[in-house]
């Protein structure tokens, strides 16, 4: 089974690389991998890609991305890579189903919710912790929540949550935000929403019977400590770049990121690109990553008609 071209990962990146590519003629191959869609299928609202005045929901969005590129002849498989080789001509892509060989390869594989890394938010995980507000939210309706982080992320969840909670709890371990303006103003203003700054969580109560009943956090400053009683805690702190996969064969940054040459979607490895956030630790916005889709997309198609 070998193509011009495979992409690995379907957010909104790989998805449009498969547009162009497809339209190139290309015929690519998507692998789909365990989050179809990507991010933007846990998130709510986007109101900030462009030609969607009204917004619309990430998976909405997604679904009209995937039918775009299947429309040109894109095909689109619901399996996950779990090793590649890029030291063969043409590349390995491998799941567990399959072998599959391509003469070039796009990366899209994104990244993922980062966690505190305490033993009882790994027990809980699913029961009443989450990383998904968007996926969880409504299991707490009338309930309080607690929310992690200090970014935009954490400022979205926070006001989505006020949506079902009675109250939503956002610690956050500094005194300033990291968030852009307006969604801080947003919280802020939300009368639903109550701050705690200079804060870390070190500990997390409760069973996965009956879900989360209180959290242990430490003021960073005073160094004392309090129990707050929640239903529910929500991480909003940031992203890891998904790849495990390429670390032996493709340059990575310090923080795992894919590294990219300037003004392309070129790795060190001739004839493998990368676009969106698995590259992208700056912008990281869905319009961002489908516009590396498309540079990938056209360096790819350029690369093997050379
Ligand atoms: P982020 O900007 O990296 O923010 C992560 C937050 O979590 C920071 O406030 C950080 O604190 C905190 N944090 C990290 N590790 C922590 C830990 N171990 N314990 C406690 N707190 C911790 O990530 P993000 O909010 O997910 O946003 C990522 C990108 O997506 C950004 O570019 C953002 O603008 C974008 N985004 C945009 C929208 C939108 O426009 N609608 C929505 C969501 C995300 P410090 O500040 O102290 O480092």
């Amino acid at each position: 089974m070998k193509r011009k071209l495979i992409i690995i990962g379907s957010g909104p990146a790989g998805l449009t690389a498969a547009i162009y590519a497809a339209r190139a003629n290309l015929k690519p191959l998507i692998f789909e991998g365990s989050q179809p869609g990507g991010q933007l299928t846990i998130t709510t609202d986007v109101e900030n890609y462009p030609g969607f005045d009204k917004g619309i929901m990430g998976p909405e969005m997604m679904d009209i991305f995937r039918k775009q590129a299947k429309r040109f002849g894109a095909e689109c498989l619901f399996d996950t890579v779990t090793k590649v080789d890029f030291s063969t001509k043409p590349f390995l892509v491998e799941s567990n189903q399959n072998k599959y060989y391509a003469d070039s390869v796009i990366i899209s594989t994104g990244a993922s919710a980062r966690l505190l890394g305490l033993k009882s938010e790994e027990e809980l995980m699913g029961h009443g912790v989450s990383a998904c507000a968007t996926c969880d939210g409504f299991f707490f309706k009338d309930k309080k929540v607690v929310v992690i982080g200090g970014g935009d992320s954490a400022m979205e969840e926070a006001n989505f949550l006020t949506k079902f909670a009675s109250e939503v709890v956002l610690i956050h371990r500094r005194s300033e935000f990291r968030a852009s303006k307006i969604m801080v103003e947003r919280t802020l203003s939300n009368p639903k929403v109550n701050v705690i700054y200079n804060a870390i969580v070190t500990d997390i109560f409760g069973s996965k019977d009956e879900g989360v009943g209180s959290i242990e956090i430490n003021d960073v400053i005073s160094g004392s400590r309090k129990i707050i009683k929640c239903d529910g805690i929500f991480m909003a702190i940031g992203h890891t770049p998904n790849t495990q996969l390429f670390k032996d064969c493709v340059n990575l940054d310090e923080s795992g990121y894919i590294i990219t040459k300037p003004d392309s979607t070129y790795t060190n490895i001739e004839g493998v690109f990368a676009c969106g956030d698995v590259q992208d630790h700056v912008y990281r916005q869905a319009v961002t990553a489908a516009g590396s889709g498309c540079m990938a997309a056209i360096d790819a198609e350029r690369w093997l008609d050379r």
